[in-house]
């Protein structure tokens, strides 16, 4: 399936976060989770509350290694949900094998992500998503993804709980 180049893929993303102009999409509602009880969760807090791997990845960016999470092989009916606080993200008919190691998805159940652009990697801009309740990161949404959408939500297994239905 994946047969692109680095650098092709490099292009396509830079090209795609631009063309897809989210971040200005998410600033234009109101914040319905401003006063949540979960934003006023400290860092130590969550540092507690987490697995070492999930606090990482939720709380500051990280990035799980590829090929290392069970959710791969999740393949059941259900939510894909925020691992911090429960939120449902993702329906598990919108899964798909991307062949990039992490679980991915190519549409998210509406207001539950918030987005921002990412320019952590010098050479690459990408659009960082996180939970739209408690912040925490999730992954990054590229537009190489499949049909209906073209959207591929990049999401780390370790930010997430299957609920199944
Ligand atoms: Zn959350």
């Amino acid at each position: 399936m994946n047969t692109q180049t680095p650098d092709r893929r490099r292009f396509l993303t830079a090209a795609s976060a631009v063309a897809l102009g989210l971040p200005a999409l998410a600033h234009a509602k109101a914040d319905p989770y401003a006063t949540s009880p979960y934003r006023k969760i400290t860092d130590a807090e969550w540092r507690k509350r987490l697995p070492e791997a999930s606090y990482q990845v939720l709380r500051h960016e990280a990035t799980e290694r590829p090929g290392t999470s069970a959710l791969l092989n999740e393949h059941r009916k259900g939510v894909f949900a925020c691992l911090g606080c429960g939120l449902p993200l993702f329906k598990s008919q919108w899964k798909y094998d991307s062949h990039t190691g992490w679980p991915s998805f190519y549409d998210e159940i509406p207001g539950a992500l918030g987005k921002k652009t990412d320019t952590q990697l010098a050479l690459e801009v990408r659009t960082e998503y996180h939970c739209a309740r408690c912040l925490g990161h999730q992954g990054h949404v590229f537009n190489d993804g499949p049909r209906p959408t073209g959207l591929r939500y990049c999401n780390n297994g370790v930010a997430l709980k299957f609920v199944p239905a």
